[in-house]
């Protein structure tokens, strides 16, 4: 099998003391590619310095919902996004690959980005107002969207609707039913990420995923999150990809491998990897 793992966080410090077999099990597993994608200045810098360090790795940039609650300098973070987006992908910057005008040779998403309302309602606004902000950025760089979306997937859909034709990318982390696939597939351009929650015995997706085309969709880990059974609770990576893609193929009737064929090359698709 040949997999890229859209969505990891593998930059991250629970990763520090292990990184080096955490990727020799993902090769081993048949994970060919990661997808980086970003939190806050917080994180930034390790996520960035990964990057560079391996041709495997490929970082997106954004500010994530939940970074904007309870933070008084939000918007000063959402205008470092709209700096790095022109000095990488604009053409224009001089400066070399790994200074801090420009970090890395150049960017393959906007995200993750997003609305989160799980935590708190009371900074809706400032989420919505850095989201669109965000998504017009994505278009304006013709690059795709990777959104966060927790508690709040009829207000982030409504979003995505003005957006309709433009927008592209994908819902990260879909645990929803049918329905909401629907209105998904309306949007065009979007594809679901599946990930760990699809193995969990009340997840919506048991009956959603055997209603999604596998064209529309991508696997994901979310490590360290969302460890897929028989790791529930334990530190997610990205070898475990290969649970989801028989949970998928399960669900689906179809073989792990067709999974994992036809989601690799949606993914590259839509990242425009080589
Ligand atoms: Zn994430």
């Amino acid at each position: 099998m040949r997999l890229i793992d859209t969505h990891t966080h593998i930059y991250g410090e629970e990763f520090d003391l292990d990184r080096g077999e955490v990727f020799e099990r993902a090769h081993e597993a048949g994970v060919e590619a990661f997808i980086f994608p970003a939190i806050d200045s917080q994180t930034n810098q390790a996520q960035f310095a990964l990057t560079r360090q391996r041709h495997d790795c490929y970082s997106l940039i954004g500010l994530h919902p939940t970074s904007v609650n309870d933070n008084p300098h939000w918007r000063e973070e959402l205008a470092e996004v709209e700096r790095l987006l022109a000095n990488c992908n604009g053409g224009g910057c001089d400066a070399p690959v790994g200074s801090a005008e420009r970090p890395v040779e150049r960017f393959y998403g906007v995200g993750e980005v997003g609305l989160d309302l799980y935590w708190s309602s009371d900074f809706r606004a400032e989420q919505e107002e850095c989201f669109r902000r965000q998504v017009e950025l994505a278009i304006d760089y013709n690059l795709p969207l990777v959104v966060h979306t927790r508690s709040a997937w009829a207000e982030m859909l409504a979003i995505l609707e003005e957006y309709k034709g433009k927008a592209r990318g994908i819902l990260h982390a879909f645990g929803e039913s049918a329905d909401t696939y629907e209105r998904i597939a309306q949007l065009g351009g979007f594809l679901v990420g599946i990930g760990g929650v699809s193995t969990y015995k009340k997840s919506p997706l048991l009956e959603s995923i055997p209603q999604i085309p596998l064209s529309a969709m991508v696997v994901e880990t979310d490590s360290p999150y969302l460890s897929p059974v028989p790791f529930r609770g334990k530190r997610n990576e990205p070898k475990n990809l290969v649970y989801i893609c028989e949970q998928i193929a399960l669900l689906k009737g179809c073989s792990p491998e067709e999974v994992a064929e036809v989601t690799t090359n949606n993914a590259r698709q839509l990242f425009g990897l080589n």
